[in-house]
């Protein structure tokens, strides 16, 4: 099984594709972390995608681009994946499906998770990312049990520098602008489909199985 999950920066697409993967037994594959990880372990390609990072800004298709289909290489991606975060650019979503095309595959769904933007400042104060395995917690939503440690990992729980109210406004106006294009491109690929976002961890997950079924 093959998912893009779509939606707004911190509308719960991570929360959802990590409940997925375990289920189906597939891989979660989250630009976004691969970008942090190579940041912590100062890579080039860390070092460069810091720069967009950090203002809010979606890092250029063709460092993007690169990466993901290198990780589409890895063993793991035989039985499907879903994807979160990537694509995010009508040029990525356009090469994504080229790149399944030349291996006669096409995607199975694209879930995009809706939620207005007055929830998502919430949500993204509010968000704790553990950088050590890619957890991610609430303080009100979804509370680590330990204040500040990752129930996962035992890792430190971080504020992400670009979950900041000000980088956040930055984020969605780059979101209504270079990603909210897909709904559409998507709906013509007749992939399409929408859950309410705005209902809590486990009321979304069962909107989104009923949609696997
Ligand atoms: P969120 O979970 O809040 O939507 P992500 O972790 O997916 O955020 O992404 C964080 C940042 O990483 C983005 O703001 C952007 O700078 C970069 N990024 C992640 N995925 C992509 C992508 N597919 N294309 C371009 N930039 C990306
Ligand atoms: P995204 O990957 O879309 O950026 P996340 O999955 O990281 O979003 O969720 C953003 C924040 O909102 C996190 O702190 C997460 O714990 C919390 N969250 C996720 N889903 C919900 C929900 N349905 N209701 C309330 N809070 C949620
Ligand atoms: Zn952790």
């Amino acid at each position: 099984m093959k998912i893009v999950m779509l939606g707004a920066p911190g509308a719960g697409k991570g929360t959802q594709a990590k409940k997925i993967a375990a289920k189906y037994g597939i891989p979660h594959i989250s630009t976004g972390d691969i970008f942090r990880a190579n940041l912590k372990a100062q890579t080039e390609l860390g070092m460069k995608a810091k720069e967009y990072m950090d203002k809010g800004l979606l890092v250029p298709d063709s460092l993007t681009l690169e990466l993901i289909m290198d990780r589409f290489k890895n063993d793991d991606c035989k039985n499907g994946y879903v994807l979160d975060g990537f694509p995010r650019t009508i040029p990525q979503a356009e090469a994504l499906t080229e790149a399944l095309k030349n291996n006669n595959d096409s995607l199975d769904y694209a879930i995009d998770v809706d939620v207005p933007d007055d929830f998502i400042i919430d949500r993204m104060a509010g968000r704790r990312a553990c950088l050590d395995c890619g957890g991610t917690f609430h303080v009100v939503f979804n509370a680590p049990k330990q204040e500040g440690i990752c129930d996962l990992c035992g890792g430190k729980l971080v504020l992400r520098n670009d979950d900041k109210p000000e980088t956040v406004k930055l984020r969605l106006n780059v979101y209504h602008e270079q990603t909210q294009p897909l709904i559409d491109y998507y709906k013509g690929q007749k992939l399409l489909k929408s859950v309410d976002g705005t209902k809590n961890v486990d009321e979304v997950f069962d909107s989104i199985l009923q949609i696997l079924a």
